[in-house]
Order: structure tokens, then C-alpha cells, then sequence
């Protein structure tokens, strides 16, 4: 366990960690249900107490954490008194809706101990798939970093089905740190990362202490299952990293039962294995997305202060700046931002409608609720939103 296998010949690896690691503020940590339950007594109270206890430790210095936790089926199937975790959908979204509130029960009790606040997040792959859903949720998980809340994400396993499904939570894990644009993914897990072969039939397995890119001799790596708790083997942590490190964004894998993990992986210390980001990413996942994937639904031109600020100060979309509005955009649309001339120069999603912008344009953000009735945000378009083109 947490062995210190050497990753092979490269003599610049120590300083690979340190650079990679270095700056790291908004990390999301993935605990599998090994780690969180054990099997058939229901959740692992020392581990949790000891993780969460890292958790806060890392909160006090400033980092903002994300968890993804699993354990709700687990959790659920031991206090239904089941002999196994069920295989029928039902039953499993049964055992999830008694397990999941029995999770979340015992992360605000460990955390209270350090005067941290939690909140439940339940996301389903929809969620994500949809625009509006999904800024919905990033503002949302972002507000509560804001307030130093620890938001505590799992799937939505009570009203999951196959087609709206993530399916498992390393996948999850690593939509969340796209959606969030972490700095980090850690995904602990019940083995010391990625191993040469699979250690529990090879025992001569080396851990590999680097991956620089996912190759596909690494994907095959991948192969074999998890535990009988757990979805997720290696082979979707691998998929997980994947969907990161393009994003340019590192995961690290390790093992969640060695001491003091959390604090030595950010110290650089050769724990568990580290996925290298792309070096030049073409644009941060969500950004890709704005730009690539989405039809911009209108225009909004802007006056020369608000282009301004948005080039060359990196501020937000403000309503005192806007214009003009073109278009019958809805909340979460993407629309194009343009000079006087029309010229395009900005691309984000909108936190108003069409007819609210019309409403609010050219005042001070401060009228929005006596204008509207209500406010969503400062910003029409926030800056974590909005893409220069
Ligand atoms: N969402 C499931 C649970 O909390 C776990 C999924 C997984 O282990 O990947 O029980």
C-alpha cells in the first residue's frame, strides 16, 4: 500500500509534480464507495473522519474542494438490511434515496467538527446535456465556493435511468471538474493508482507514477472491474482522466487509505499516479463548448467602455454597457457580443432573456430589481461565461 515505486527513467519527474501542482486552488476529490462504505457495514466512519479532516485542513488554507462521493447504494443496501446490493433498478433507486440522505447526514456531522458547511448536489447526465441546465448548475456550485460551502456531489441515482445516466461517478467527476474548471482532479480510490498489470492477479504489477499523455497501450491498462461496492474500475478513471486532461486540467489517482493523502499528493510527494494536461489545450472544455457547440441566439452590442473592460480588463458583461439588443434569446443562450461597427468580439452564455436585457440595458446594475421585479446576477454575461473571439 502507498508504495513509492519509482515511474522509471525520467530524472525532471519530481519537478513534472511540482509544476503541475503548482497554483492549484479549485480541486474536485472523487471518494469511491470502497473507500466510503465497507462492505455490508455500511459507511467507513474512520476513513471518512480522517478524509474530511484533510478536506477541511486544505479548505483553511484557502483551496476550494469539490467532493464527489459515492456510497449511496452501498450506504442504502445496509440499512435496508439487504444481502446485496440490488440488481433490480427499483430496489437500487430505493437503496440510494435511504443511503444518500444517510451520506450526506454523516458528511455534515464531520464536517460541522471544523465549522464547514455542506450541501447536497444531485446531478444527472441531462443536467449537463442541457445549456441551461448546465450554467444552472455551474452558478450554483460556484456560489457555493463563493460562500467557502463544500458542495457534495453524486449522481441523482433516484430517478437515474439508463439514458440520462452518468453511470458512474469517475465520469461524473470529471464532467464536474470541466463544468467548474478545476484546477485539479483527484480521484482516490482502494489501490495506489495505475499498475503495469492488475495487481490483485499480478503481484510483480509496478505502479506507474506518470502518465504524460493517454496512449492507447495505457487505455488498455484499463482493463478489469471494480470492487462489488463501486461502479467504476480502472478502466473509467482512465476515461475520466481523458475527458480532463484535455481540457488542460492533470488528475491524479491514489490510493485514499494511505495517511495524510491529500496533503502530500499537493506537496508533490511520488504518491498514486498523475495524467499530464494537454500543454495547449485548444480551449478549456466549457469554452470549446460555448464557442463550438452552441448556436449564438442573438447580439448584444456594446459601448466602447463595456468592450473595453471585456478585451482588456477582464470584467464581465454589465447591463450599463449594453446598447443594443438583438434576437429572442432565452437564459443560458449563447449570444454575440459586438462593437459599434458590429464587429464580433465576444461569445458567453446570457444569465437574462431577450426581453429582460432590453429592460435592463444601460443601467446600473443596482436597478436590475426594481426594473425587473427580481435578479438573477450582476452580470448579463459573466466573465467565467463569456469567451473573446
Ligand atoms: N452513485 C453511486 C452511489 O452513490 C455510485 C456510483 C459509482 O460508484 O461510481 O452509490
Amino acid at each position: 500500500m502507498c508504495a513509492n515505486v519509482d515511474g522509471g527513467t525520467l530524472t525532471e519527474y519530481p519537478e513534472v509534480r511540482a509544476t503541475t501542482l503548482r497554483n492549484v486552488r479549485r480541486i474536485v476529490i472523487k471518494l469511491g464507495s470502497s473507500l466510503v462504505t465497507t462492505t455490508g457495514e455500511g459507511l467507513n466512519a474512520p476513513l471518512m473522519a480522517s478524509l474530511v479532516q484533510q478536506i477541511s485542513e486544505l479548505m483553511d488554507q484557502g483551496l476550494e474542494i469539490l467532493l464527489v462521493s459515492s456510497g449511496a447504494v452501498a450506504a442504502g443496501t445496509q440499512k435496508l438490511q439487504l444481502k446485496e446490493i440490488p440488481r433490480t433498478v427499483s430496489l437500487k433507486q430505493a437503496a440510494a434515496a435511504v443511503g444518500q440522505s444517510y451520506l450526506i447526514w454523516a458528511y455534515e456531522k464531520l464536517f460541522d467538527q471544523y465549522h464547514h458547511q455542506v450541501a447536497q448536489v444531485l446531478l444527472t447526465h441531462a443536467d449537463l446535456g442541457n445549456r441551461r441546465r448546465y450554467l444552472n448548475a455551474r452558478n450554483t456550485l460556484i456560489t457555493l465556493l463563493q460562500h467557502r460551502v463544500i458542495p457534495i456531489i453524486n449522481e441523482n441515482d433516484t430517478v437515474s435511468v439508463s439514458e440520462i445516466k452518468f453511470g458512474d461517478n469517475d465520469t461524473l467527476s470529471a464532467l464536474v471538474t470541466n463544468l467548474v474548471e478545476a484546477d485539479l482532479l483527484i480521484i482516490l480510490t482502494d489501490t495506489d493508482g495505475l499498475y503495469t498489470q492488475d495487481p490483485r492477479i499480478h503481484p510483480q504489477a509496478e505502479l506507474i507514477t506518470l502518465v504524460p499523455s493517454i496512449t492507447p497501450d495505457i487505455e488498455r491498462l484499463g482493463g478489469g472491474k471494480g470492487t462489488a461496492m463501486g461502479t467504476g474500475g480502472m478502466y473509467t478513471k482512465i476515461q475520466a482522466a481523458k475527458k480532463v486532461v484535455i481540457s488542460g486540467i492533470p488528475v491524479l489517482i491514489a490510493n485514499g487509505r494511505c495517511e495524510k493523502v491529500l496533503h502530500r499528493l499537493l506537496a508533490g510527494e511520488d504518491l498514486g499516479t498523475l495524467f499530464l494536461p494537454y500543454k495547449t489545450p485548444l480551449l478549456r472544455g466549457r469554452k470549446h463548448w460555448i464557442v463550438h457547440t452552441l448556436k449564438p441566439r442573438g447580439i448584444i452590442t456594446v459601448d466602447d467602455g463595456a468592450r473595453e473592460a471585456i478585451l482588456y480588463k477582464g470584467k464581465s458583461l454589465l447591463p450599463s454597457g449594453i446598447v443594443a439588443v438583438e434576437g429572442n434569446f432565452e437564459f443560458g443562450d449563447a449570444v454575440t457580443c459586438c462593437d459599434l461597427n458590429g464587429k464580433a468580439f465576444a461569445r458567453g452564455l446570457v444569465n437574462y432573456n431577450a426581453k429582460e436585457v432590453r429592460r435592463i440595458k444601460q443601467h446600473h446594475t443596482s436597478h436590475i430589481e426594481s426594473l425587473l421585479g427580481y435578479k438573477y446576477q450582476d452580470e448579463v454575461i459573466h466573465r467565467d461565461n463569456l469567451v473573446l473571439l
